[in-house]
């Protein structure tokens, strides 16, 4: 992207080829931004944004945020990182270095161009929580050498750095802590719980429920979500967060099981296998500041009308 006489916002969407960057992509084109999408395919697909390829305002590089970016831009929203846990365990390593490093180069780049810059970050870093629902102020419960530390402690590391940029160097900062997100576009063999129960019930498999299933989430739809991140990144610069993001009504595993057979009419049975470790017995988000800073931000998709459009889209997979 380079430097021209525009009123157009530029805008780097790294992890922009992924399930919650693609909408974003989608969100600042319709807002009228030049958007610049950087990838590097591990978990994302050109599929996700192959519908935006071909709009002037949207741009695609592939690139790995572990290196150094030079580009100029105004806002910076970094997403980049497997988020999945099959996919964040498969290089775990990686994983970290995509989180810090990924964190450095892109603060290092906002710190030259002056830009915004928000992280994706994550429920993850309360762990399994002891306070709930989680606030923002609560400092977690994290295992620092277990099998999701790779993803906890690297989140946990980068929102540190976006802390130190910004009292070091005075940069703007906007941090999230993403909660549950779901939606169309997620990836179908992540394993993570809302694909797996549709893809598992379109298929007729069983649903297969770890632990007794009485742990619990809260699911928020990706349209909610990705208008929240718009709306922190627009915020005044006094506004850093922490700032929690997600829909508090909470459910259980098997409850969710439940509604996805339901929704689906699927003759799938319940299967109970063992719980991975370091699960998350329970977990909620307290969206009070949100609901205080983002400009009168709700979620608004009840979790009945997320999922009908999130089952349409493995159908339609499925089908084509
Ligand atoms: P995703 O796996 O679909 O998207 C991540 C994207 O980052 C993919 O396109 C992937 O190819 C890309 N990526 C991974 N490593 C990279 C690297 N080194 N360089 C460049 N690109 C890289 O996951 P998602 O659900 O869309 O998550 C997006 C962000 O939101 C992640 O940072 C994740 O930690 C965070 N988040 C998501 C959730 C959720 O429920 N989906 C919850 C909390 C936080
Ligand atoms: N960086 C980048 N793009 C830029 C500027 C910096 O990717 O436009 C990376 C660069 O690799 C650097 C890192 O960001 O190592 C941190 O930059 P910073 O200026 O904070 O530190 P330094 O350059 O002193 O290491
Ligand atoms: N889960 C499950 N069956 C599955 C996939 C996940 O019971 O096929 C459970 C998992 O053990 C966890 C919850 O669903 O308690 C949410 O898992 P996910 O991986 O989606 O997200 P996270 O644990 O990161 O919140």
């Amino acid at each position: 992207m380079t430097r021209k006489y525009s009123s157009r916002r530029r805008v780097l969407v790294t992890g922009g080829a992924g399930f919650i960057g693609s909408h974003l992509c989608e969100r600042l084109l319709a807002d009228g931004c030049d958007v610049l999408c950087a990838d590097n395919f591990f978990t994302g697909a050109k599929d996700n944004i192959a519908h935006l390829v071909g709009n002037p305002h949207f741009e695609l590089q592939r690139h790995d945020v572990t290196f150094p970016l030079y580009v100029e831009v105004d806002e910076i929203y970094n997403l980049a990182c497997p988020a999945a846990p099959i996919h964040y365990q498969f290089d775990p390593v990686q994983t970290t270095k995509t989180s810090v490093h990924g964190a450095i180069n892109m603060l290092g780049l906002a710190k030259r161009v002056k830009a915004k810059i928000l992280q994706a970050s994550t429920s993850e870093v309360y762990g399994d929580p002891e306070v709930h629902p989680q606030v923002e102020s609560y400092w977690g419960h994290v295992n620092p050498i277990g099998v999701r530390s790779c993803y906890d402690e690297g989140k946990r590391c980068a929102e540190t750095l976006f802390f130190d940029y910004h009292r070091q160097h005075g940069l703007r900062i906007k941090v999230a802590r993403i909660f549950n997100t779901y939606g169309p576009r997620m990836h179908p063999n992540d394993g993570r719980v809302v694909s797996n129960f549709i893809v598992q019930a379109l298929r007729g498999e069983p649903i297969t429920v770890y632990g007794d299933g009485s742990q619990t989430r809260s699911f928020c739809y990706v349209d909610d979500l990705v208008d929240a991140l718009v709306r922190l990144m627009a915020t005044g610069d006094e506004v850093t967060g922490p700032v929690n993001l997600g829909n508090p009504r909470e459910f259980t595993i098997r409850g969710l099981a439940e509604m996805v057979v339901e929704r689906t009419g699927s003759k799938s049975r319940i299967e109970l296998r063992p719980l991975p470790s370091d699960d998350p017995k329970q977990r909620r988000p307290d969206i009070s500041l949100a609901r205080k800073t983002l400009g009168g931000w709700e979620p608004t998709t009840p979790l009945e009308a997320g999922l009908a459009r999130t089952i349409d889209y493995f159908r339609g997979m499925r089908a084509g």
